[in-house]
């Protein structure tokens, strides 16, 4: 199989072009197809001649995630079903603009990407890990998101709304960006993925590919140590978020296996020497479940926390997963608790907004949408 040519440094493609003895502007007008018009075939390059677009397509491959189905409206939330060129299924939430949750300055939209094909880490909550791990995402995958994503708004705006499996044509004009921030929070553990992971951001972050600002995008992590260290160390200034959930080894165990690996003073250390080394808020994500971490018990030890890493709380109702049987509090006391947390001197929000059917957590349109597709098949497929 040929590598995706959205996988390639601009160094890489570059010396390519060089002992191919093609001039230099050619690599530029590539580029500018491969992002900021985002390219799903070589045949759109039309200012590019042909002999070079054949060599092209003999070196590398060009694929974008296929859109499968999407939900919600237009000014919402919006879920992205993709299937990836080996029939794999993926995920990705385009919120709107909101005040900013991870402490960047909003405007515009912020995707939700996925990084791997399924989980491996079986938290209990979860749908993404529901089925098991498959594979991890290669880096055009992980960036083409962003722009099958803005491929499919450009084809809406511009043409009257087709069948959402049909390719669109390539846009006449270079378009805007329309997504301004990007959350590393859809299926996957980004950690685990962590070199394709940075490959993808740093093409999407570099001036020639998606000129997105390190700032404007956040990684989580369901708290895997040698990851967040090796971010620290990392010279790129993206943001970390944190999936605490528990903020007591015992809580937290009981929901996250990860924790048995990197129990709470481990990860503590990992998040305080990222803050060291880079000046920077971190995010603590914490989902409200009835009856197991919601308690006012964990609000002394998570402020504590909170106060020690001069983290921010992002709390979050459960959103409810088929076949799983946790729920969220009762909304007074979810409100309860953030108060409690404020009233401890933690910088809490307290995300109460509706459309959560929609606005589901990552990984539950993939999983049933798999599981639709083996019940519909003589032989079940197995995930994982
Ligand atoms: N694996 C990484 C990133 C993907 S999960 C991580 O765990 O951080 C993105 C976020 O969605 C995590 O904070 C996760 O705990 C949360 N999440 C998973 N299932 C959820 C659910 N049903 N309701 C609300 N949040 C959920
Ligand atoms: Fe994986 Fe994150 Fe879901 Fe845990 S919360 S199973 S780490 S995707």
């Amino acid at each position: 199989m040929l590598p995706d040519v959205r996988r390639q440094s601009r160094e890489s493609l570059l010396a390519q072009f060089q002992s191919w003895e093609v001039p230099g502007y050619r690599l530029d007008q590539l580029l500018g197809w491969l992002y900021p018009r985002r390219a799903a075939s070589w045949d759109e390059m039309t200012n590019l001649p042909k002999a070079l677009r054949q060599r092209l397509a003999e070196t590398y491959s060009l694929t974008l995630p296929q859109v499968v189905r999407v939900q919600g409206a237009h000014d919402t939330t919006q879920k992205f079903l993709w299937r990836l060129a080996d029939g794999s299924l993926i995920e990705s939430v385009l919120i709107p603009a909101n005040p900013a949750l991870y402490g960047e300055r909003s405007d515009r939209h912020t995707l939700c990407i996925s990084t791997q094909v399924g989980c491996a880490y079986g938290c209990r909550f979860c749908a993404s890990g529901l089925d098991g791990w498959k594979r991890n995402l290669e880096p055009h995958e992980i960036l083409g998101q962003v722009l099958a994503v803005e491929r499919w708004q450009q084809a809406q705006t511009s043409s009257p709304p087709s069948d959402p499996a049909t390719p669109t044509p390539a846009p006449a004009r270079v378009p805007e960006r329309w997504v301004s921030n990007i959350v590393v929070m859809g299926m996957g553990e980004p950690m685990a993925n962590y070199a394709h992971l940075m490959t993808a951001l740093r093409i999407l972050n570099a001036p020639w590919g998606g000129n997105i600002g390190a700032r404007k995008i956040t990684i989580s992590t369901s708290g895997v140590v040698p990851g967040i260290r090796d971010l620290a160390d990392d010279p790129l200034q993206f943001r970390l978020a944190i999936s605490l959930h528990g903020a007591t080894d015992e809580v937290r165990g009981q929901i996250m296996p990860v924790n048995r690996k990197y129990p709470l003073a481990e990860l503590t250390a990992a998040c305080e020497h990222y803050v060291a080394r880079k000046g920077k808020m971190i995010t603590l994500e914490y989902i409200l479940i009835d009856g197991v971490n919601a308690a006012r018990e964990q609000v002394e030890p998570l402020a504590k926390l909170a106060r020690r890493l001069h983290a921010k709380v992002n709390l979050i109702p459960y959103n409810r997963v088929e076949g799983l049987p946790w729920n969220r509090p009762p909304e007074p006391e979810c409100r309860a608790f953030s108060k409690a947390l404020e009233g401890q001197g933690v910088n809490t929000t307290l995300r109460l907004e509706k459309g959560h059917d929609i606005d589901a957590a990552c990984g539950q349109l993939r999983l049933r949408t798999e599981r639709e597709l083996a019940s519909s098949e003589p032989t079940p497929t197995v995930a994982g």
